[in-house]
């Protein structure tokens, strides 16, 4: 509150950047890495336009009144340093190991994507020990098998996670799921593993209320990872995403459902496929960032 907010380098939130990652509790962290997407790149670009979307969020959250800020020690942990940036399995190992080093000094972290490949490396630092439960909030379940003969693309992170135990599938619900496929094969990996697969008329025909319910239900209270696509909501709400899906979910029922999401044992989450370039308007980073805010409200209340 020292300075306007327009003013200053923009980190995430505003918040302090972390030197000592034992002097927080949160840490938020920029992963620039597009290099697995299937379609239109540009996620790269994602956490830059997010910070810079972020200085608009202040610190009292409207509905549930928690300061996450009151809570915990929060800081902008930067951004992962690629060493491998044009190689999919070299920047994985890169993300993983930042991932590792935040996960082994007790620190949460919450990650700005980047592609959804994002998603496999994290999971990798954080549920070594043991699988972890999942929220999902997609348009598409992103547990196909390959594209083009490569097993690590933006379309594949949740089947590669079942396969090396990092995700529980019958902890795992995914929320939002629609658009039109050349293959069923990934919704019907989703329901063959035993994941709870929402389509968004089920979303339609059940009501918010009622699909928080259902998640809760699913991933119990044990350990839990949340990942939010941004491409989950209406490209009306947010066309900035390289894989846009007509149909979607509203910023109105996007935060009502995080909102209803409160007290669950959330280990770690992201917000993942913000590409700013297809949306002059900026709309979809604010989107973005006001979607960060949220889940660093429940973050916040897990510790
Ligand atoms: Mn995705
Ligand atoms: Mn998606």
């Amino acid at each position: 509150m020292s300075a306007p907010r327009y003013m200053e380098i923009p980190t995430f939130m505003r918040a302090p950047l972390v030197d000592d990652l034992t002097d927080f509790d949160i840490a938020m962290i920029g992963v620039p890495y597009d290099g697995a997407v299937t379609n239109r790149p540009g996620a790269r670009h994602g956490p830059r336009e997010i910070r810079n979307a972020s200085s608009m969020m202040r610190s009292i959250n409207p509905s549930t009144r928690v300061n996450p800020y009151e809570l915990c020690r929060i800081g902008d942990g930067g951004d992962v340093a690629f060493t491998r940036a044009y190689d999919i399995e070299g920047a994985h190992a890169d993300i993983e190991a930042r991932f590792s080093v935040i996960h082994l000094a007790g620190v949460t972290a919450l990650a700005a994507g980047g592609d959804h490949s994002i998603s496999l490396p994290i999971l990798r630092a954080l549920a070594s020990e043991q699988p972890v439960g999942l929220i999902h909030i997609d348009a598409h379940t992103d547990t196909w098998d390959e594209f083009m003969g490569s097993p690590y693309s933006h379309g594949t992170p949740f089947r590669r996670a079942t396969e090396e135990g990092l995700i529980d599938p019958k902890r795992t619900v995914q929320i939002g799921i629609r658009g039109a496929q050349n293959s069923s094969e990934g919704w019907d990996y989703s329901a063959a593993s035993g994941m709870r697969v929402l389509f968004m008329e089920d979303v339609t025909r059940m009501g918010i209320d009622a699909v928080a319910d259902e998640a809760r239900r699913i991933v119990g209270e044990a350990p839990t990872y949340l990942s939010f696509d941004i491409d989950s909501l209406d490209p009306a709400f947010a066309p900035g995403t390289g894989t846009p899906e007509v149909g979607g979910l509203t910023t109105v029922e996007s935060l009502a459902l995080l909102r209803k999401l409160r007290g669950l044992h959330l280990v770690g989450a992201d917000l993942v496929e913000v590409a700013p370039a297809y949306d002059p308007s900026g709309t979809t980073a604010l989107v973005g960032a006001t979607i960060m805010y949220e889940l660093l409200c429940l973050l916040a209340e897990s510790q």
